[in-house]
């Protein structure tokens, strides 16, 4: 039987993009349907937007340890309308790059909203494309929890909107959004509450590092609610009032103007996408797949965040370009969800790669871990007097001197973590470690000075 295309993607993101580019270099035709603007979320409500609001919530900090340096103060004010358009103007060009890669690699871009009407069609408003294989790359969405009054908070994706900076911002939520988020505004100039329901932020992740961000976001000024039950949101003439109550069932009530942020939790974005009409299974909400990313329907796949495997641009990538190289490109192979590494770009930023200490412990037993961590002020702050610390942890089996797990608070955490990942991903042992010469003076070093 033919087809329109050998290969048709629903959703323009990280993933579906890096799929159909690889699909069209390989000899496939490929088509691909978006509804809203390419890039998804990372591109324009997620990654770039964000980093490009944390390297502006930085320049207080900058000017601020200027005068340690001989500088003298710098009086600056945010125009907060200049900085939003500057992200925003910065997004569109890059929608741009995008069109033009895809028209480049003779990818045919579809307008619209496109569901799945059987196995190998898929339909985009009142067109009908059919399709060998279609992958499904639909990414996620913000979702809000149910507590009362949360219509009046805003998500994620309507910060990067505001046309006036939020004097006191409250975030729900103590994911890596929500901290990412608390931290930009704060470094911005507002006033931040945040409200978790856990005892610490970033569930997930190694405590030391939890702590570590945790205790430096309360020192630079945030306010965190932790343990919080009973929330409820209520709309008065001057803003809104954000009730909750503490462990002790006392109530406590935060005034904040009309923004408060639930950055509680994302879900795959599988509504109105036609799964029923197809074999495809829905596991948790999430679209369910194998390890080559196949569905219950073998000739529909699926990538990315609808897959809620580990949600990260870099992965929903490499999910499709693993699916492109083993369908079109003669190269079968599965994506590697071992030593994933990830930052969270918080002040101070934080990064991590491998097993956590508590993970590695249930893994191997407590008697065959070794952790090694350094904490220091690193010399960039000594001139300026600033009291931030630099976190870095090691951790090792002791039977096969393996380094499991590498984190770490501080200044250019991702940038130094990226590179200690591929040790991590090679098996490097410890001595590894400590044979390689270290780059003097840095951060970095310690990393491989440790003992
Ligand atoms: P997406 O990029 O979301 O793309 C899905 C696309 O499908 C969207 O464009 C959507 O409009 C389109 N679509 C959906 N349904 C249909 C349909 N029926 N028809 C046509 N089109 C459709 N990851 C990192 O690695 N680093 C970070 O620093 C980082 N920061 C983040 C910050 C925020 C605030 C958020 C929300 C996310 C962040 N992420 C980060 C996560 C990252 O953005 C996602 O993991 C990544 O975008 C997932 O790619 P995807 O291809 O699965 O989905």
């Amino acid at each position: 039987m033919s087809y329109d295309y050998d290969l048709f993607v629903i959703g323009a993101g990280s993933g579906g993009i890096a799929t159909a580019r690889r699909g069209a270099q390989y000899g496939a035709k490929v088509g691909i349907a978006e509804y809203d603007r390419l890039g998804g979320t990372c591109v324009n409500r997620g990654c770039v937007p964000k980093k490009l609001m944390v390297y502006a919530s930085h320049f207080p900090s900058h000017f601020d340890a200027a005068t340690g340096y001989g500088w003298s103060p710098v009086k600056s004010q945010l125009d907060w309308l200049k900085m939003i358009t500057a992200v925003n103007d910065e997004v569109t060009r890059l929608n741009g790059i995008y069109q033009r890669m895809l028209d480049n690699s003779k990818v045919e871009v579809y307008r619209g909203r496109a569901a799945l009407v059987d196995a190998h069609t898929v339909a985009i408003g009142d067109q009908k494309v059919t399709a060998d294989k279609i992958l499904v790359a639909v990414g996620g969405k913000p979702v809000k929890p149910s507590i009362p009054g949360i219509e009046h908070a805003i998500t994620s994706d309507d910060i990067f909107n505001l046309k006036e900076q939020p004097k006191h911002l409250v975030v729900l939520g103590g994911g890596y959004i929500g901290i990412e988020f608390a931290c930009i505004l704060k470094g911005l100039g507002s006033e931040v509450t945040l409200i978790i329901r856990a005892d610490k932020i970033l569930r997930g992740f190694d405590d030391d590092i939890r702590s570590e961000i945790q205790e430096a976001m309360q020192k630079h000024g945030i306010r965190i609610l932790n343990n919080m039950t009973d929330l409820a949101i209520t709309k008065s003439d001057t803003g809104l009032q954000i009730t909750v109550k503490q462990a002790d069932n006392a109530e406590e009530t935060i005034l904040a103007d009309a923004v408060s942020l639930a950055a509680t939790g994302r879900i795959p974005n599988l509504e109105g996408l036609g799964i029923e009409n197809t074999a495809v299974e829905v596991d948790g909400g999430a679209i369910a797949v194998n390890e080559y990313s196949q569905t219950a329907e073998p000739n529909i796949y699926a990538v990315g965040d609808c897959t809620d495997r580990i949600n990260l641009t870099p992965v929903a990538i490499n999910e499709g370009r693993a699916f492109a190289d083993t369908h079109f490109g003669g190269k079968s192979r599965t994506m590697s969800y071992e030593n994933v590494p990830t930052a969270i770009f918080t002040t101070p930023e934080a990064a991590t790669v491998g097993l956590t200490e508590l993970e590695a412990t249930e893994k191997y037993g407590e008697d065959k871990i070794k952790v090694f961590r350094s904490r220091f002020r690193p010399m960039y702050y000594t001139l300026p007097n600033h009291d931030e610390k630099t976190l870095m942890k090691l951790v090792v089996n002791t039977d096969t001197d393996q380094v499991l797990g590498a984190h770490m608070v501080g200044d250019h955490a991702g940038e130094i973590i990226q590179g200690v990942a591929i040790a991590v991903k090679m098996g490097a042992t410890k001595a590894q470690f400590d044979a390689t010469v270290g780059i003097h003076p840095s951060s970095a070093e310690e990393f491989v000075t440790m003992r």
